[in-house]
């Protein structure tokens, strides 16, 4: 087996200088002129297939790889996707390449997209070797409104003219020991949705509720019945969050307001609770509605899908990092994270694991600023390892699948 350890750190520098450029050059959402244009010119001279979405500013790389393929055997491929958006959040970390535009990388996507730049360089210089095929996905909009999903529909799944067999995704965290990788199978991290309700009366004098359809206590009403529906109509085995975080109605004591607002965030474990949720809050909300003469509107939308790690790509890539790390920097995760993560779309549709890594400048002392915050610190001294892990689980992939 190659070591692609060794080759990537003859890179290293390299991938902390690109790192740094798109720390200082953040964008948000799904346009991202520059860091596309960044990505792409880091990947010029290498034996890529590049091609540029069209719904979003996504690249999408493919290594076509020359090695010998058993007769007969199908031709594997292997999907690697980094992430590349920043965030609305003014950087206060005081490093001398911090982030003047408004924006920051505070989620550590420019460890993502240089990382991933990295596995790209590591696997070009092999595609003499490699029988199979590698995918580069450089996504943006995972902090919303979310890059996986149009780039699925523009078919970066079946790129190379296969489905892709196996997906691999790191990200890295600010607050975590550097250098450490963890995961689990299964559920590794929630999926969210948003629920937003117009409870609609008709307003009228606050001395004279009968002459009136009041939404006021409709919408308590419906507060807490979400709380008693989680208790009670979801399994305990399968936990379902619902925070009302916004809730609004009316101008002054005297006045029945017309309407009442709320919106909540919902976070799932599952699949099956995803669509639970999703069928059964409208109805409730409309129901508790209908019992008191007001009428609602509402939606519901399931943004990202709770993130699925297959369990047989889990145990592969908890055996390739312990060999490639030792024992001591591959963790198991007791419990799922119950943020979320776009490349669930991913996983959804082709078997895979997605993993985080330890990025934290320096011992980690109490309260280290956590992803998202103006003061998250990601030490660019990972990005070998994370190029590393990435390319070798692919190589590795593709030659057992070869074999098979
Ligand atoms: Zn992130």
């Amino acid at each position: 087996m190659i070591d692609f350890g060794i080759e990537a750190a003859k890179i290293h520098q390299d991938l902390i200088d690109l790192r740094r450029e798109l720390h200082q050059i953040p964008e948000r959402g799904n346009e991202l002129p520059k860091t596309q244009a960044r990505v792409l010119q880091a990947l010029e001279g290498l034996p890529l297939e590049i091609t540029t979405g069209s719904a979003v500013t996504s690249v999408v790389a493919v290594l076509r790889g020359r090695g010998d393929l058993p007769a007969g055997s199908p031709r594997p491929t292997v999907l690697l996707r980094g992430d590349m958006d920043a965030l609305p959040v003014i950087e206060e970390t005081g490093l001398d390449f911090a982030s003047t535009n408004g924006f920051m990388h505070a989620c550590g996507h420019d460890l993502h997209t240089s990382g991933l730049v990295g596995a790209a360089r590591l696997l070009s210089a092999h595609v003499d070797e490699l029988p199979g095929d590698v995918i580069f996905m450089f996504q943006p909009g995972e902090e919303g409104p979310g890059g996986a999903a149009p780039m699925i529909a523009e078919g970066v799944l079946d790129v190379t003219g296969r489905r892709a067999d196996a997906a691999y995704g790191i990200h890295v965290f600010s607050s975590e020991e550097a250098g450490v990788f963890s995961l689990r199978p299964n559920t590794l991290m929630a999926g969210c949705g948003d629920l937003d309700v117009t409870v609609r009366g008709r307003g009228g004098h606050g001395s004279q509720p009968s002459n009136s359809v009041d939404p006021v206590p409709v919408a308590a009403e419906i507060v807490l019945a979400l709380q008693t529906y989680v208790t009670r109509r979801v399994s305990v085995f399968d936990p379902v969050v619902v925070t009302v975080g916004v809730l609004n109605a009316g101008t002054a004591l005297n006045i029945i307001p017309d309407t009442a607002h709320l919106q909540a965030s919902v976070r799932v474990l599952s699949k099956a609770s995803g669509e639970q949720v999703s069928k059964d809050l409208p109805a409730l909300v409309e129901t508790i509605a209908a019992a008191h003469g007001c009428t609602v509107d509402v939606s519901f939308d399931m943004l990202y899908p709770a993130t699925i790690n297959d369990p047989d790509e889990t145990a592969y890539v908890v055996k390739e990092l312990t060999g490639l790390y030792g024992a001591d920097r591959v963790v198991i995760r007791p419990e799922p994270l119950m943020g979320s993560e776009d490349f669930s779309f991913v996983l959804d549709e082709v078997p895979g694991a997605y993993m985080f890594l330890g990025a934290h400048p320096g011992p980690v002392g109490e309260n280290p600023p956590s992803n998202h915050s103006a003061r998250a610190a990601f030490d660019d001294a990972v990005l070998a390892d994370e190029a590393t892990a990435l390319a070798h689980l692919a190589y590795a992939k593709i030659t057992t699948l070869a074999n098979q």
